[in-house]
């Protein structure tokens, strides 16, 4: 690039956001795969897509990883069978020991404690509610932790007024962890309205990554005419971002998998941009849309922070004892 080009590019203010992008509990999954390649080789079956991004499981397949969706996919076989970091219905792991299969569970220890308190609630004789949305495998395996009809899902603040619960005295709520802070705070202070006695967390179950995330674009999303949201568009928190930005004042936020997929008519005349990404996408995928904005514009980029992580979850025990045997 001559100097001479370099002025024809107008300016451009890229604020990037941070926390952004991986959280510990995506990369506790991959690196349970990629160590699972590492020690037995290739295939290894991960059912699910191991996180919520297309790039990352494309580069897994590249190294021998299979994914399929469910377990009756997966030919009789002595290779690591991994569940993604969404967590599974009981009923997996209990068909993967039926057919004999080297299981390795990779869901993120933040949704194995919405599991443990569902459990604890539903050992108390209480009916609960899950805080979620349909269809998530995240939601289908917290459901699938107990027997059908103990855990009731409301996905919105009009879900819990017509709900009608066995016994209102004795209820308590769970939430899916990367859901939307606000419109959380919404349906749980409309639960407790309803039902003044019903046990929850604290707070909610939403976990530090989403929190984090979803409070940065808020203060950067006010600051900026556009805002650029990295990650898979089947990805909870990812699209939680693109919402949240919305709402904070960015007309124009859009979700990008890749660079390749940047509306130039929408970002071809802007004079600020905040970056993100959602907690599955990775930072090469950021440094891509960075970089295909400095090919039209002269870029200036200022990170914004309004937390430090040093979040850090081990491996699963098997993976471990493995490299200890090393
Ligand atoms: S987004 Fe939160 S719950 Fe999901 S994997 Fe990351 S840390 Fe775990």
């Amino acid at each position: 690039m001559t100097a001479t080009a370099t002025r024809h590019k107008p300016p451009l203010k890229v604020l990037l956001c941070s926390p952004r992008g991986f959280c510990a509990g995506v990369v506790r999954a991959i690196d349970s795969v990629e160590r699972a390649l590492a020690r037995y080789g290739s295939p290894v079956y991960v059912r699910h897509e191991i996180v919520h991004n297309r790039y990352v499981v494309e580069s897994l397949k590249a190294k021998g990883a299979i994914f399929v969706e469910e377990l009756d996919e997966i030919p009789d076989t002595d290779a690591p069978v991994i569940f993604s970091a969404h967590g599974v219905p009981k009923s997996i792991p209990t068909e993967a020991q039926r057919r004999n299969f080297f299981a390795l569970d990779a869901t993120c220890p933040l949704v194995t404690k919405v599991h443990r308190e569902a459990e604890i609630h539903n050992k108390r004789g209480r009916e609960i509610v899950l805080i979620g949305h349909a269809g998530h495998p995240e939601v289908v395996g917290t459901i699938g932790q107990l027997p059908s009809g103990a855990i009731t899902l409301l996905q919105s603040v009009e879900e819990v007024a017509t709900f009608e619960p066995r016994d209102a005295g004795n209820l308590a709520y769970v939430t899916q962890t990367t859901l939307s802070v606000d419109d959380t705070a919404e349906i749980v202070a409309a639960l407790k309205a309803r039902f003044p006695s019903i046990h929850g967390p604290h707070k909610e179950d939403i976990c530090y990554a989403t929190t984090n995330r979803q409070e940065v674009v808020k203060k950067v999303a006010p600051m900026v005419d556009a805002m650029i949201v990295v990650g898979s568009p089947n990805s909870s928190n990812t699209q939680r971002l693109k919402e949240v930005a919305e709402r904070a004042g960015c007309v124009r936020a859009m979700l990008v998998e890749r660079a390749a997929e940047i509306d130039w008519a929408v970002f071809g005349s802007v004079g600020s941009i905040g970056v993100t990404a959602g907690a599955s996408a990775p930072e090469v995928l950021v440094e891509e849309v960075i970089g295909a904005f400095a090919e039209r514009y002269t870029v200036n980029v200022e990170t914004v922070t309004t937390a430090d992580e040093d979040m850090f979850f081990p491996l699963p025990r098997v993976l471990r004892e493995n490299e200890a045997a090393e």
